[in-house]
């Protein structure tokens, strides 16, 4: 950091509050592998002042930023465009300034879809999926499987008129996936949805420290059904220990912070994200 120069390029993240983020040790260590004159910072965005803040941007010429909560929504109407899994999620984790004109992406959705490739070697083509929860984690994975031509998705939540909504919205897009939703305290529904599930998602805050649990009769699993659980707070959640106990693969959600991240990198840079030094990093 004692070699930031007046040409030093400027990256960030916006959030409201954003102190706990992990993103600016991740990428000032990616920075300093590759030798990037750059720094990352992190910006704590009251929502009212979104709309200055991206304008913000092309005043000050900060080459790109991150969005966290409550602005990844927010910022949509402010940006010159937005690619395809940004518009399909309704939200916008990565904005790119290129010369003055801003384009927005949404990197949760490629960092989910190779956190399951990479950590359990799955493919979303044809699979039959269970997920947990209909939030904006929800909708990430959403447009991950959907487009990517996944068989059928069933989306379980606690409030289930919002798994409804998002079942709705996803299916007026997507007409050749069998999308359907139910709500997580009816049991029979969920065992026999569980027992035809390829891969289970945990897009709930459940398991996050402090956030409570949410008990799944796992022994309904088919052997080879796999666990991803977005939650890596803890790394390694209630859901992951038992899903392996079971035999069964499953991973904690750090992979898709890291590859989500190093996808922005790759975005904003050009160059291919030292996804290992990245890692240690956040570990
Ligand atoms: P959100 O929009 O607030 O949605 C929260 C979801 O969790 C809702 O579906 C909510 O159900 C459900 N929920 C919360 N507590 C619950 C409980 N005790 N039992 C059952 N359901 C519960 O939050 P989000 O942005 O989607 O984030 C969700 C989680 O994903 C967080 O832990 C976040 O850290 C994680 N995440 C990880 C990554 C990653 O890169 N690994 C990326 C994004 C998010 P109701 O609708 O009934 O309230």
């Amino acid at each position: 950091m004692s070699d930031v120069k007046a040409t030093t390029g400027i990256y960030g993240i916006f959030g409201h509050p954003v102190s706990h983020s992990l993103s600016p040790v991740m990428h000032n260590s990616a920075f300093e592998a590759l030798g990037l004159d750059c720094v990352y910072v992190a910006f704590d965005i009251h929502p009212e002042k979104i709309g200055q803040a991206a304008e913000a941007i092309k005043t000050l010429g900060i080459r790109g930023v991150n969005v966290t909560i409550p602005h990844k929504q927010a910022i949509m109407p402010h940006l010159d465009d937005t690619a395809p899994d940004a518009v399909h999620t309704g939200a916008v984790n990565t904005v790119k300034n290129d010369g003055g004109k801003l384009h927005g992406y949404n990197t949760d959705v490629e960092g989910f879809l190779r956190a399951i490739k990479e950590d359990l070697d799955f493919k979303p083509e044809g699979a039959n999926v269970f997920l947990l929860g209909a939030g904006g984690a929800a909708r990430a994975v959403m447009s991950a499987f959907c487009m990517n031509a996944a068989g059928s998705v069933c989306i379980a939540n606690r409030t289930p008129g919002k798994a409804e909504n998002l079942a709705t919205q996803f299916k007026d897009h997507f007409s050749g996936i069998e999308i359907q939703s139910l709500a997580l305290d009816d049991a029979t529904a969920v065992r026999s949805r569980l027992a035809e599930a390829d891969i289970i998602v945990n897009s709930t805050s459940a398991g996050m420290s402090g956030a409570g649990t949410i008990e799944l009769p796992l022994d309904a699993l088919k052997e080879n059904a796999v666990v991803y659980d977005l939650v890596y707070k803890p790394a390694e959640t209630a859901l992951v220990t038992e899903s392996r106990e079971r035999g069964h693969k499953a991973s904690g959600g750090l992979s898709m912070l890291l590859y989500q991240g190093a996808k922005s990198f790759e975005i904003w840079t050009g160059e291919e994200a030292p996804v290992d030094v990245m890692k240690k990093a956040i570990v």
